[in-house]
Formats: C-alpha cells, sequence, structure tokens
C-alpha cells in the first residue's frame, strides 16, 4: 500500500459554530428555522451538515432540487423537505411518494401534483409561493385571491404555507421594509395564520435586519455558516468553514525576478517565496491575483505574490521563521470569506459553494 499523503488543502467545518449560529437565527427571528443546504450546504457537505442540524429541531431543509432532497432521505434523515425552486414534471410523482414539500407557482404544477397525490392515496402539503419583488418564481399577487378557492379545491394538495423571496434586503433597506408590510398584507388578505400554517420570506439579510413578526418561519442560509450580509451583525455569528493548505516549498529569489503566470509581479529585493498547496482548482478564485490579498499563518498575515495558479499561490514570508509544512489559513476566522470576496469582485456565496470536490472536508 502507498503511504497515505495528506491533503494539499483542507476545509475544516466548525460544527459547533453552525450550532451557534442557528441558535442565532432563531433568538433574532423568533421564528422556526428552514436551514438553506442547497448547493452541498453552501460547500460544507450536505449529509453532514444536514445531520447534524437535524438533531437541532428544525422545521425544514430548504434545497434547490430532488438531487439534493434525496441525498438527505437517502442519508435516513427525516426532517422535513422543502424544494425552493421549480420541480420538472417528471419529477413529481417521487416528491409525491416521498412527501417532499415543494412550493408551487402555477395552478397547473398544483393540479399535476394533485392527480399523482390522489392516485397514490395520498395528500401532499405544499406551500404558495408569492412573487413579491423577486421575479424568479411565484404567483402573481393580484391572481391569488381569485386562484385560492380552485387550488384548494383540489382535493390531492394540502396548501399549508406560504412562501416569498427577498431580492435586496442586503442592499435597499426601503424596498425590503416596504416588501415585508406587502407581502404581511397579501398573506392576510389570503386568510393570514388561520389558514396558513408556515409564513416565510427572510433569507439571512430579512431576518437579521428586519422585524420578522408577519412571518412564523425563517430560511436561513449564509449567516449559519457564519457570515453576516448586513453590516453590524457579524460579531454575533461564529466561522464555520476555514479553507486550509500546508506550505510545500520555500525558495530565495534575487531581486527583478517574476513570480507567477504572466510575470506580473517582479521582485523588487532578494524575496523569500513560499510555495502554497492550493489554487483556483480548489476554489479559490484566481481574481484575487494583484488585489492585495493575503493568507495568515501562525496569526501573521502574508501577502500573495502574483497570479493564483489552478493548484498553488505564492505568497512573501522574507525575514520569518516561516517553514515548509505550516498550516496556512487561505480564509477563516482571520481572513473572513466576504472580505476575500470583496476582493476578488464576486459574493461569499459563490466562494463558499466554489470550494470544489477535491478539497477534503474536515468536520469537527
Ligand atoms: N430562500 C431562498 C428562496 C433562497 O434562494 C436562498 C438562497 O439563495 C435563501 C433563502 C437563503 O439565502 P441566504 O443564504 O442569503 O440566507
Amino acid at each position: 500500500m502507498p503511504p497515505v499523503s495528506p491533503p494539499r488543502a483542507w476545509a475544516e467545518i466548525d460544527l459547533a459554530a453552525l450550532r451557534h449560529n442557528l441558535g442565532v437565527a432563531r433568538e433574532v427571528s423568533g421564528c422556526r428555522v428552514m436551514a438553506v443546504v442547497k448547493a452541498g450546504a453552501y460547500g460544507h457537505g450536505l449529509e453532514e451538515i444536514a445531520r447534524v442540524l437535524a438533531d437541532e429541531d428544525i422545521a425544514f431543509f430548504g434545497v434547490a432540487n430532488v438531487g439534493e432532497a434525496r441525498r438527505i432521505s437517502n442519508a435516513g434523515i427525516d426532517t422535513r423537505i422543502y424544494l425552493l425552486g421549480a420541480t420538472w414534471s417528471e419529477e413529481r410523482a417521487e416528491i409525491v411518494d416521498r412527501e417532499w414539500t415543494p412550493c408551487l407557482s402555477s395552478l397547473d404544477e398544483a393540479r399535476h401534483f394533485s392527480d399523482l397525490a390522489t392516485s397514490a392515496n395520498k395528500r401532499l402539503k405544499c406551500h404558495l409561493a408569492v412573487d413579491t419583488g423577486m421575479g424568479r418564481g411565484g404567483f402573481v399577487p393580484e391572481e391569488l385571491p381569485c386562484l385560492l378557492p380552485e387550488l384548494e379545491a383540489l382535493k390531492g394538495i394540502e396548501i399549508e404555507g406560504v412562501g416569498s423571496h427577498l431580492p435586496s434586503a442586503d442592499e435597499d433597506e426601503n424596498f425590503t421594509r416596504e416588501q415585508f408590510t406587502r407581502f404581511a398584507e397579501i398573506v392576510a388578505k389570503l386568510g393570514g395564520r388561520d389558514r396558513f400554517e408556515w409564513i416565510h420570506l427572510s433569507n439571512s439579510a430579512g431576518l437579521l435586519g428586519y422585524d420578522n413578526s408577519p412571518c412564523n418561519l425563517v430560511r436561513p442560509g449564509l449567516m449559519l455558516y457564519g457570515i453576516s450580509p448586513l453590516p453590524g451583525h457579524q460579531q454575533r455569528l461564529r466561522n464555520v468553514m476555514s479553507l486550509k493548505s500546508r506550505v510545500t516549498l520555500i525558495r530565495e529569489l534575487p531581486a527583478g525576478h517574476g513570480v507567477s503566470y504572466g510575470r506580473e509581479f517582479i521582485t523588487e529585493r532578494p524575496t523569500r517565496v513560499a510555495t502554497v498547496g492550493a489554487g483556483y482548482g480548489d476554489g479559490y478564485p484566481r481574481s484575487l491575483s494583484g488585489k492585495g490579498t493575503e493568507v495568515v499563518i501562525q496569526d501573521r498575515r502574508f501577502p500573495l505574490l502574483g497570479r493564483v495558479t489552478m493548484d498553488q499561490i505564492m505568497i512573501d514570508v522574507t525575514d520569518t521563521t516561516v517553514e515548509v509544512g505550516d498550516e496556512v489559513e487561505l480564509f477563516g476566522p482571520d481572513v473572513r470569506v466576504d472580505e476575500l470576496a470583496a476582493k476578488a469582485g464576486t459574493i461569499a456565496w459563490e466562494i463558499l459553494t466554489g470550494i470544489t470536490p477535491r478539497v477534503t472536508r474536515v468536520h469537527r
């Protein structure tokens, strides 16, 4: 047997921090929680994260598609699963069979679910999606009062909830306040809490920054993983994922030597250059090149030199005792992923969900 090589890059996932952040979501909103675990629990490992959260009395898991729902159910987890997006007609028999909860955006879809459930001798619990500004799915609010009796007459489905989505809770406070008011009015018109068991609107930003009293369920994703989309709330949350690697090589380069592709960086003085075993092939964005990006080794920050390559980056460790094998934090509690995202011209969601499969996830 060849010796087992330690991974070049790995992601440490702090499960106690995940539980803590769930507690914050509950405390701030006063609502039950649908934990959004789509895209492999934002890159943290779907089954592992779902197993931990299933023990924390959450109301639903929110997933993007049937494939993710299947993975949770197949892991033997019996917390209810809510499908956040539209479903293909071919998937609906399985949704009925496994009693996952779809959100409905059209009468046709509702009829199809009802027919399938009726032939399976079931009554499927569904939620109404209402479009209050996202423009991605859901019924247009104006059409609902006259459609609702028709929807409720369908024998195979039970409309147990109503939800909508916030497109700009972290960018536009006025619009979002109005959206909350409009959603509350629509829900009241449709019968409010007497009619719906579940009423939900908020993602992480909506949950943290606004009064959620019209609702009894919230759908946090990002904040569960320790990042606040709104300033002023970060200190309550604990970092969950740390992307790590090690120094693989250290070399002394003379002044005037190029570093990395394109030779955009040229050493100005004799430089001790450490090579670290992670790159854009691990999901560390190439767009971090030349942006003053830093990594952390033993509580000290070190600047990136030149471009991020597929499997390696180079950093300046001149006049330090950094050695081959030293652990490097690419992001985590000391360099937050939202700091990196701002430098890379993207968002924390994209970096987290873009950490590639070759990065070993270590849950602890
Ligand atoms: N609800 C819906 C419908 C979503 O699509 C998402 C994520 O994109 C969320 C909730 C969770 O959002 P966030 O990660 O901003 O909390």
